[in-house]
């Protein structure tokens, strides 16, 4: 392969549909133009080339320089290259990069877990003298480790199989959590059938004594597999909360039996489904359903996490009223950038699994644990979480002026939502005016405006999704950025 040439050439970017958006002659680097090497199964919002990010402004090949309202889709609570976070990266690469969990143990894991311990939602009163705390950690490195892990561990501890989702819910890619994921068909399309129950292995010599065993198997088979689907209180689609527990007392009585299902697992505020915060009262309803069906209660904190919400953990927020899962994912947020993933349970839990059943090769990296270690102390240290809800607000109240706007909004804007800086805005969809795709349209423009934002559901869903250090000014930047691309759009 030949190496990268440093050269003078017309910097041409080209958006995903090929349009030509920015042209500069500028010293680059040629890149050999490999892209067509990628597989075309990953989605892009933007053909740009990114080469560097300081805060909440990255910058492309071309010099463009534009506001950051992704984040790596909820990963860079502390910003782009956070300079305490690199700081603690750096120093680590001078100690130990890779130290693997199932050989050995490095100190930077611990240090988080002792970071970490005493902000789980569990360190309540309550949960204190129940002895019911989360008080165990297991790392891995992606969202989909965890949520899987956390799977693992309910069934372990339960001794049951099934799995209940809530529709819109998106929970990873892999084959576990591809179909568990609700948000969008495009994550399953053509990749099915999805994980059955798995099959134990039967040796040719066994088969005949065990083919009757085997056909009863099967038979229970549907009983004893499976991830079912109910509805998430998407309030602004009808759906709410008292309709919500309606449907899921349903699929008690019409579908699954208790003695099937090993947990019920929620995002408190759905993500890729189109950003809606559960109603206040929903996440303490369902845990308590839960309880009633002794099923575990997961709460997949994967992108609410590490102040995304306004609070450390969206459970644990005044607004859900402080609920506790038994069981709670984590990733994104965690480590600044560096993939890291956790899972965090009652000690009772973690324990229904021996030791063995439990690793993987990168699982609690050392460079990513030094880096979340860091961003731990930032995200406490720097008021990230409080800022969070500050600025969440501000950019409510900026949504909300435009939506009132009629010469801007044309009415088209149904719902503005969100907790913290966790934020949707989503057009009317039982109006015809507004046209299918219409989010990405808006998204091209915003980007053209020096603005990346990203869509999200199967609805005209658009989501503001910026660092938790993010300025007024730049909360007021992005708004306007915003108004613009909708006058041209609407
Ligand atoms: N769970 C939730 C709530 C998520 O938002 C995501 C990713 O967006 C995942 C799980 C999967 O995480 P990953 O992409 O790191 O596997």
């Amino acid at each position: 392969m030949r190496p990268s040439r440093v050269a003078f050439k017309v910097c041409k970017e080209k958006h995903h549909d090929g349009r030509r958006r920015h042209q500069s002659k500028h010293p680059t680097m040629i890149v050999p133009n490999f892209k067509h090497h990628i597989a075309r199964g990953v989605g892009r919002l933007t053909g740009l080339v990114f080469t560097s990010g300081k805060g909440s402004y990255v910058q492309t090949q071309c010099g463009k320089t534009l506001l950051d309202f992704t984040t790596g889709i909820g990963v860079l609570n502390t910003g782009h290259s956070h300079p305490r976070v690199i700081a603690a990266a750096k120093e680590q690469l001078d100690h130990i990069v890779h130290s693997q969990v199932n050989i050995g143990w490095h100190e930077k894991m611990l240090e988080l877990t002792e970071l970490l311990l005493p902000n789980l939602p569990s360190k309540t009163a309550a949960a204190a003298s129940n002895n019911d705390q989360l008080d165990t950690l297991f790392f891995a490195t992606t969202g989909a480790e965890a949520v899987e892990n956390s799977i693992k561990m309910a069934r372990a501890y339960t001794g049951k199989h099934g799995v209940i989702v809530f529709r819109g819910g998106y929970h990873g890619r892999t084959f576990g959590t591809m179909g568990m994921t609700t948000s969008s068909r495009i994550y399953r399309q053509k990749f099915g059938p999805l994980m059955p129950g798995t099959i134990p292995w039967i040796a040719w010599g066994d088969l005949c004594v065990c083919f009757g065993s085997l056909i009863f198997f099967l038979l229970v088979l549907s009983r004893y597999s499976g991830i079912h689907v109910t509805p998430f209180p998407y309030e602004y689609h009808g759906m709410t909360s008292d309709l919500a527990m309606d449907n899921l007392d349903q699929l008690y009585k019409d579908t699954v039996h208790e003695d099937d299902i090993a947990a019920i697992i929620v995002e408190p505020v759905l993500g890729e489904g189109g950003y809606v915060p559960a109603p206040p009262d929903f996440l303490q309803r369902a845990r308590d359903f839960a309880k009633s069906k002794d099923a575990l209660f997961v709460c997949d904190e994967v992108q609410t996490g590490f102040g995304r919400t306004g609070s450390l953990f969206a459970c644990d927020s005044e607004y859900f009223g402080h609920v506790q899962p038994d069981i709670l994912t984590m990733a994104k947020g965690i480590a600044s950038g560096f993939p890291l993933s956790a899972v965090a349970t009652r000690r009772d839990i973690g324990d229904a699994c021996d030791p063995g059943m439990l690793g993987g090769t990168y699982a609690g990296n050392a460079l990513s644990c030094a880096a979340a270690v860091e961003t731990q102390k930032v995200l406490h240290e720097e008021g990230l979480v409080e800022n969070s809800a500050a600025m969440g607000k501000r950019l409510m109240d900026n949504l909300h002026a435009i939506q009132k706007n009629e010469s801007v909004s044309k009415g088209l804007i149904g719902d503005v939502r969100g907790l913290g800086l966790m934020v949707g805005v989503e057009f009317n969809y039982q109006d015809d005016a507004v046209e299918a795709g219409l989010k990405n349209k808006v998204a091209q423009e915003c980007v053209d405006e020096g603005l990346l934002i990203l869509g999200c559901s199967t609805y005209e869903v658009l989501r503001f999704v910026p660092p938790l250090n993010i300025t007024e000014e730049d909360i007021d930047i992005a708004s306007e950025k915003f108004e613009t691309a909708l006058k041209r759009c609407l």
